[in-house]
């Protein structure tokens, strides 16, 4: 079982108050058969400050913790949301099937250094491997309702379209904020899919002809991360421009 560290990610961590909390479950959403979403109401404290793009960790016995990141925006200070993938079958994804309304969890937060500096003038690209899609969902949403305004760019790779969980929201954004653009990428295009098919690495590899004034924000499973990384510095990334949160 690995550890989780803090300030786990390419960033340094946000100095804001890490706080022991309680919430109370409110509402557990199946937004496809092995990703739920859970809405928790804080009660200690009573409001959570956050930088969309944290995670708070769960804990399940002395050396046992489970990160999560915050799916909903820092707009929302009193309820947030979280959102998992169950597959993995373990302690964590055991304790996220068995949340029911009105259960009080604890949890420890906020944590983590995956966030958007908006002073940064450079654009942003995310690139985000399944369930590595939770940071950046509340990042994006984030950005767009509070004026960010500028172009930026979202790969979304899963195995196949039922696993795009939030397939039909980052349509929405993309039309609503037409500066954003959304791909979605799938390796198996089952159902009549007509997007782009294949690898997310290939597909940053064909898609990015430049990484001037680039900044990539790339969430998953590691092995990703990597290819990710070294096709835009292949490209004449600066390694330090890529900054990336590792879920497995
Ligand atoms: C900073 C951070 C944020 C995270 N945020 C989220 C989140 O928002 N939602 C979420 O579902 N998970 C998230 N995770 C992963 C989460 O903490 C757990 O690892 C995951 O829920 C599996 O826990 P488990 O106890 O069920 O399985 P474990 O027993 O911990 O894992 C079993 C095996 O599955 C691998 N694994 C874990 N997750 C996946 C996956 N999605 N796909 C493929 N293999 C995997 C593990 O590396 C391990 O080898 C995050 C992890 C980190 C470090």
């Amino acid at each position: 079982m690995r550890d989780i560290r803090v300030g786990e990610g390419g960033n340094a961590a946000m100095p804001l108050r890490i706080f022991e909390g309680k919430a109370e479950v409110e509402a557990v959403r199946r937004l496809t058969p092995e990703i739920l979403e859970a809405d928790l109401r804080l009660l200690e404290p009573a409001e959570f400050p956050f930088e969309a793009g944290q995670w708070v960790s769960v804990p399940f016995g002395p050396k046992t913790v489970r990160a999560y990141s915050v799916a909903s925006t820092p707009v929302s200070r009193r309820r947030i949301t979280l959102c998992a993938d169950v597959t993995p079958g373990g302690a964590g994804s055991r304790w996220f099937q068995a949340l029911t309304p009105g259960q009080v969890v604890e949890f420890k937060g906020p944590t983590g250094g995956f966030v958007v500096n908006r002073a940064d003038p450079r654009r942003p690209l995310f690139v985000a491997e399944e369930i590595g899609i939770v940071p950046i969902r509340s990042i994006l949403w984030d950005l767009y309702q509070t004026g960010f305004g500028r172009s930026a760019t979202l790969i979304y790779w899963c195995r196949d379209p039922s696993w795009l969980a939030y397939d039909a929201e980052f349509r929405l954004l993309s039309r609503r904020y037409p500066p954003f653009e959304y791909v979605p990428v799938v390796r198996d295009p089952v159902g009549g899919w007509q997007g782009e098919k294949g690898e997310a690495p290939d597909l940053v590899e064909r898609t990015v002809p430049s990484v001037q004034g680039l900044i990539a924000y790339v969430s998953g499973g590691g092995e990703m991360i990597k290819k990710v990384r070294e096709v835009l510095m292949a490209k004449g990334m600066e390694r330090k421009a890529v900054k990336w949160e590792k879920f497995w």
